[in-house]
């Protein structure tokens, strides 16, 4: 089957790439514009987004990446990896670059104004066999979504506050991001969804 990449130039990049392999993929970093131009997928892992912006910009890998991006390569950014692929971002800093694949708008640190960090069981659309556990570090949630973009999982009622009813994953066409951490459970199910998006992608 055609490889995937982990961008990896900062972030959680071994345990996606275990999580990808764990799935069966080939599953590869990718750090330069000749590895991304070999990648059939690619996720952008969490981190911190000013900093990978930054990163994209350094190894020149901001235009190839907007270019496979613009082109339909489907694409699964967690927590800063989806600061990244949105089009707009609330509180962050005015020069980071945005790719803009997913008509979306994020706040960045959207639950450290309560909490830094926590867990949650979530029900996400596309994933069968019971809630998937969310881990949430500083991270962001979804503030509006455009037409195109379909919500895959809301934060539930059972957690209080603000954050109740929040948006953290989505999908549009064959990009999709998760506001949590799916490669810090041990569970698949999200790169396998990811995975299952790249192989109808090359089969077409
Ligand atoms: N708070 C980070 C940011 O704004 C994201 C945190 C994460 O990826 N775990 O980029």
């Amino acid at each position: 089957s055609a490889p995937v990449g982990v961008l990896a130039l900062q972030g959680n990049v071994p345990e996606h790439l275990d999580a990808l392999r764990a799935c069966g993929a080939d599953a590869r970093p990718v750090r330069r514009p000749s590895e991304l131009a070999e990648v059939a997928g690619l996720v952008l892992p969490g981190g911190e987004s000013t900093t990978l912006s930054k990163l994209l910009e350094a190894f020149e890998l901001l235009e190839p990446l907007r270019e496979r991006l613009r082109a339909g390569m489907p694409a699964f950014g967690s927590c800063a990896g989806m600061i990244l692929l949105a089009r707009e971002a609330v509180d962050a800093r005015p020069d980071q670059h945005q790719l803009g694949a997913l008509d979306i708008t994020v706040r960045r640190n959207a639950f450290g104004r309560q909490v830094q960090s926590f867990e949650t069981d979530l029900a996400v659309t596309g994933i069968h066999g019971g809630p998937v556990r969310a881990v949430f570090i500083r991270a962001p949630w979804v503030e509006s979504t455009g037409r195109g973009v379909e919500v895959l999982a809301r934060v539930p009622g059972s957690v209080r506050g603000e954050a109740s009813g929040k948006v953290v994953a989505v999908r549009q066409g064959p990009v999709m991001a998760t506001a949590f951490h799916p490669e810090q459970t041990g569970d698949a199910r999200l790169h396998d969804l990811f995975l299952r998006q790249v192989r109808d992608r090359v089969s077409t």
